[in-house]
């Protein structure tokens, strides 16, 4: 080794680069946002920690990633080029073909030029000197813009399981959600995944089709449900394109922005038969028609859940040939719906198979992660290969991730602290020109739905600054108390926040949560559009401009 003479250290002055607005995060939100902002005449950069478009369809390249939206619910509805040049092959269309999707928008609208990629954004700061953001990569590079436009995602801090040894593991080790580009094969292989919500349940059926042994650790089972994907034949193709109007227009009508809506009765309206046909139609139907289109009180009575609980166990039952396992996989502890309910093709009966183990983890906790495996509290496994569905620190964590302080130096974080509150879900008292999209206390539900909702009100709040040439907007403290109210009052008597989920806020694995918080906005769709609607209509009244 040779060794070199000592330089004198003078510190490296960093140009700040300038720009009319900042978004952090190339997803499907940052692509579009950036799009409308062009339409505007603005000079724009957006800044995202990975290497492409696509955000949660560029990071969660598991096996059998795909979504649970109809793929023509969920694709941009902006552009009616887009909606005849791209065909989707699949009902529910899997993750390459998503990722492919926003390449081909970004690429189509000549967006990548205005994307850094390889950036991951470790801070931001509101400057009230030049009435600007100054933001902050992990590599030390800065940028400077009158608007800060957080498109971060809410299922994008992803997160692992607080286990002694974790890395000590010698064999390969994946997160679902930080999957590797190269090709990882199962075959032949012991392979263990920790987790069973959505994405587990995806990842396992996949998995359990070449893995040699697969042990499959369950901390709690989900109701999950068929998604019956299948082909998009020539004739649907051309049924499609022809519907477009009229799929965008049910998924506005409805109450959380998906193809399904809530079923205008309630569960006991109908004699027990009838019910049974009911709910075996929406069982049958593709997607989540058992979930989004069923009575209207099915999250609201404990009676009506339960018999539907009580269908969806039947079901399990049927499917599985050993009755324990089935007992395992029905959840007793929370009702059908109240947490996410996962899509599955051919889930339950994987456990049919000789080559796949389920483990209770409620029963037998995980001590620790050892060089070659996993000890549980009864026995030691020996694995290949450990794969973690551990899914994300939800709604916040991609926010909290980064250290964004507002007009008073206060950490967002730490104003959140007993739980978020915003005007919106798109504005925050104290941190001017800070836009978020798909923050929390927004509507979600179908989400690129409500992407474009949210972006286009961002969009034309912008463009009633410029107009009327106003250069700061924040939230009144009465309009962010009124609106964190309403979504409070909306959660009141939800089965669903009667429950530990990241929909309620609860993550055992990041400190500091485990106390529910009301971080989603539970309200219909339409319900929030007309009250952000009204803001608009009424002059932005609840937001104060200077
Ligand atoms: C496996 C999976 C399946 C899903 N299925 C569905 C579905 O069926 N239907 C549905 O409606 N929704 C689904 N979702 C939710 C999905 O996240 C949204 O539909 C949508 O993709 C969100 O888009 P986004 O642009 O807001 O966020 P994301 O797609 O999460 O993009 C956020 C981007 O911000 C970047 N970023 C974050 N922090 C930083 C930082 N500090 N610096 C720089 N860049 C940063 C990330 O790298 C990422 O690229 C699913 C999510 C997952 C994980």
């Amino acid at each position: 080794m040779t060794s070199s003479p000592a330089q004198p250290s003078t510190p490296e002055v960093r140009p700040v680069s300038a720009h009319d607005a900042l978004i952090v995060g190339a997803g499907m939100s940052g692509v579009y946002q950036l799009y409308r902002l062009h339409e505007l005449g603005m000079n724009v950069r957006v800044l995202e920690a990975g290497t492409g478009v696509g955000g949660t369809w560029y990071w969660n390249r598991y096996p059998g990633a795909r979504f649970d939206s109809e793929s023509y619910s969920y694709g941009y509805s902006f552009s009616k080029e887009v909606l005849q040049e791209w065909s989707w092959s699949e009902h529910f269309a899997p993750q390459p073909e998503t990722e492919r999707y926003v390449n081909f928008v970004a690429d189509k609208f000549g967006l990548k030029p205005h994307i850094e990629f390889k950036t991951r954004i470790a801070a931001a700061r509101w400057q009230e000197d030049t009435g600007t953001w100054l933001l902050t990569s992990e590599d030390g590079r800065s940028w400077q813009a009158p608007f800060l436009i957080t498109a971060v995602g809410p299922l994008s801090a992803p997160t692992l399981p607080r286990i002694r040894g974790i890395d000590s593991f010698r064999g390969e080790a994946y997160h679902t959600g930080l999957w590797p580009k190269h090709a990882v094969t199962f075959e032949g292989k012991r392979v263990a995944v920790i987790g069973t919500g959505a994405t587990g349940v995806q990842t396992i059926t996949e998995v359990a089709k070449t893995a040699g042994h697969l042990t499959v650790f369950q901390r709690r089972p989900n109701w999950c449900k068929p998604l019956h994907n299948g082909k998009i034949t020539p004739d649907e193709q051309a049924e499609i394109k022809a519907s477009y109007p009229a799929i965008f227009k049910q998924c506005e009508e409805s109450f959380a922005c998906f193809l399904h809506n809530i079923y205008p009765h309630d569960t006991f309206d109908l004699a027990p038969a009838e019910r049974e046909a009911f709910l075996e139609k929406q069982y049958q139907t593709r997607g989540f028609a058992l979930w989004m289109g069923n009575f209207r009180d099915l999250m609201t009575s404990r009676e009506a859940n339960a018999v539907v609980s009580d269908f969806v166990a039947r079901k399990i039952r049927a499917r599985m040939k050993d009755p324990g396992v089935a007992e395992l996989l029905i959840p007793k502890d929370h009702g059908f719906g109240t947490r996410r309910v996962p899509m599955e093709s051919g889930y339950y009966e994987v456990y049919n198979q000789p080559n796949v183990e389920l483990v209770s983890i409620a029963d037998t906790p995980i001590e620790e992660i050892t060089p070659t495996g996993i000890r549980t509290m009864a026995r030691n496994f020996e694995f290949d290969m450990i794969i973690y569905a551990t899914g994300f620190d939800a709604i916040t964590g991609s926010l909290d991730r980064i250290d964004i302080r507002g007009a008073n130096g206060q950490r967002l974080k730490d104003k959140w602290k007993g739980g978020p509150q915003t005007f919106l879900g798109i504005q925050v008292e104290h941190f001017p020109n800070m836009l978020m999209l798909v923050g929390p206390h927004t509507a979600l539900g179908n989400i690129p739905r409500s992407i474009e909702y949210n972006v286009d009100w961002v969009t034309r709040l912008i463009a009633h600054m410029r107009r009327h040439l106003s250069t700061r907007v924040d939230a009144r403290p009465e309009a962010v108390s009124a609106w964190t109210d309403f979504v409070h009052e909306k959660g009141k008597g939800l089965l669903s926040n009667e429950v530990d989920s990241w929909m309620t806020g609860v993550n055992q694995n990041v400190e500091g949560k485990n106390v529910r918080t009301v971080a989603r906005y539970s309200g219909s769709a339409p319900a929030y559009r007309r009250r952000a609607d009204a803001v608009a209509a009424n002059g932005y009244s609840e937001l104060r401009f200077d």
